[in-house]
């Protein structure tokens, strides 16, 4: 288990530094989405949404700080959890071991413990919410940090039936070295879960460019082109490297 004296992690800002290029594909031909409100007195959780010209990655811009939600917006969430841990079961019914990524209080493995009573759900969080949710007994083993941390990579490799990322990769600097991160903590054959559906708009973010890069990473992707919510398959015979 990873406690307090893990490796130290950088707090998160809470409120991320505005970035100019992608955080896909480098490109600088940035377009605004939607015109969020900016940061303001009351409302630290909104930011604007910009949108990719190269590759359509969509992604908020500064970055959001992470567990700031509304109370409305986090309602809506749950049912969302509910939903994938549906969608996944139809895939994988039996899972023995979960990792959930940017798990923070571990409101997934909490929802999704109704359809999976005997799966063991671990959560990793860059804050030590992850801790917390470990106390309540959330989680089974917390760990703090990131996928691209190389104590996380060897600790974990190839250990999960299942990984779940719910809207971060949105988040996180580098999401494309996240994604490979995600992969070689699942065992070959096992499943990844990656939902990019932002839960305060009501029309869904496409993962554009997340299917491609799944397949070059040797994935099988079992949902269709345009879902917002995508499971994949490691294939046994892709590399962990
Ligand atoms: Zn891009």
């Amino acid at each position: 288990m990873s406690g307090p004296s893990a490796p130290s992690v950088p707090p998160v800002p809470s409120y991320g530094p505005y970035r100019r290029d992608c955080p896909w594909c480098g490109s600088r031909r940035l377009r605004a989405r939607l015109r969020g409100d900016g940061p303001r007195q009351g409302a630290p959780h909104r930011s604007p949404v910009e949108r990719c010209a190269d590759c359509r990655h969509v992604f908020r811009n500064p970055p959001l700080p992470p567990g700031t939600e509304h109370p409305v917006v986090r309602a809506g969430v749950r049912v969302r959890h509910g939903l994938a841990a549906r969608a996944m079961f139809r895939h994988c019914p039996e899972p023995e071991s979960w990792l959930d990524v940017g798990t923070g209080d571990a409101d997934f493995p909490l929802t999704a413990r109704a359809h999976f009573p005997y799966t063991s759900f671990d959560g990793l969080d860059p804050t030590h919410r992850v801790l917390r949710a470990r106390a309540v007994e959330r989680v089974e083993e917390a760990f703090v940090g990131w996928l691209t941390d190389h104590h996380i990579a060897v600790r974990l490799r190839e250990r999960y039936d299942v990984v779940s990322l719910f809207q971060y990769l949105e988040r996180v600097a580098d999401p494309r070295a996240e994604l490979r991160g995600a992969l070689r903590v699942l065992r070959p054959g096992g499943h990844l879960l990656v939902d990019v559906a932002d839960p305060r708009r009501l029309f869904p973010v496409h993962a554009v460019g997340l299917n491609a890069e799944l397949v070059a990473q040797g994935c099988t992707v079992l949902t269709g082109a345009r879902a917002h919510r995508v499971i994949a398959r490691k294939d046994a015979s892709a590399s962990a490297a």
